[in-house]
């Protein structure tokens, strides 16, 4: 068994656990494997274990590593930040773009989404832990951006993400995606149809999935540390 065929088990073991003790079931929690700085030939590893759902950060590197795989049925998510000249590109080339922070790059991935293809899975990220720094929507803005994306016709809304600041310990841990869970609760009251919560990496996904995530984004888990770039 390859070293990455290892680690995806013991990976899968470590959400089945935590949906055990939060009376989930593990089918409820998808993997998405993020692959950035990893070369094309480790996801290809990756996909032989069985992954399917693979998430990149840079637009160029992906696109190096979707030619080389373009024999795979890989499901491509992007989870790297956008900018309004390279939404085309990305409207084209993945099936979710976890990223979308306002209307503009809503606007223009509904627009720019090839008609071959089916709508743009989208979720919104959310600056849950309000650092300054961080891209993110504003968690009061969330409803009416949310509200907005939902009518774009070549968008298909399918929840809130987050990359919270560090925190130690499973108790700090929780506290930001409870936050974002009852974001969701609150548009999902308001009738706007949501099923995704992308929410948990490697060092807090236990956090994540007790306060409900359906999706964890893994990187190191998976493949090991990140080259340097
Ligand atoms: C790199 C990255 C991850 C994975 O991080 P790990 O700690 O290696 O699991 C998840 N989400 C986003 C947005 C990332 O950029």
């Amino acid at each position: 068994m390859s070293e990455i065929a290892c680690r995806l088990d013991a990976l899968r073991d470590r959400i089945t656990s935590a949906c055990a003790a939060n009376r989930r079931s593990p089918e409820s929690v998808r993997i998405l494997a993020i692959s950035k700085r990893h070369p094309a030939d480790a996801i290809r590893e990756a996909y032989a274990a069985g992954q399917r759902a693979f998430g990149e950060n840079y637009l160029q590197e992906a696109a190096g590593k979707q030619d080389a795989l373009a024999d795979l049925g890989v499901e491509w998510h992007f989870v790297g930040g956008l900018q309004s000249n390279k939404t085309r590109e990305a409207a084209e080339r993945f099936a979710w773009i976890h990223t979308v922070d306002r209307l503009r790059i809503a606007r223009r991935l509904s627009e720019q989404r090839p008609e071959e293809l089916p709508p743009l899975n989208v979720c919104l990220q959310v600056n849950i832990s309000r650092e300054s720094q961080k891209a993110g929507c504003p968690p009061e803005d969330v409803a009416e951006l949310a509200a907005a994306v939902a009518d774009l016709p070549r968008l298909r809304l399918r929840g809130l993400m987050s990359i919270p600041a560090p925190a130690d310990g499973i108790d700090a841990q929780r506290t930001p995606h409870r936050q974002l869970r009852e974001l969701q609760e609150r548009l999902q009251a308001a009738g706007i149809a949501v099923d995704t919560l992308s929410m948990g990496m490697t060092d807090d996904l236990e956090a994540a999935i007790a306060e409900g995530s359906t999706l964890v984004r893994i990187g190191t888990a998976i493949f090991g540390p990140r080259p340097q770039p």
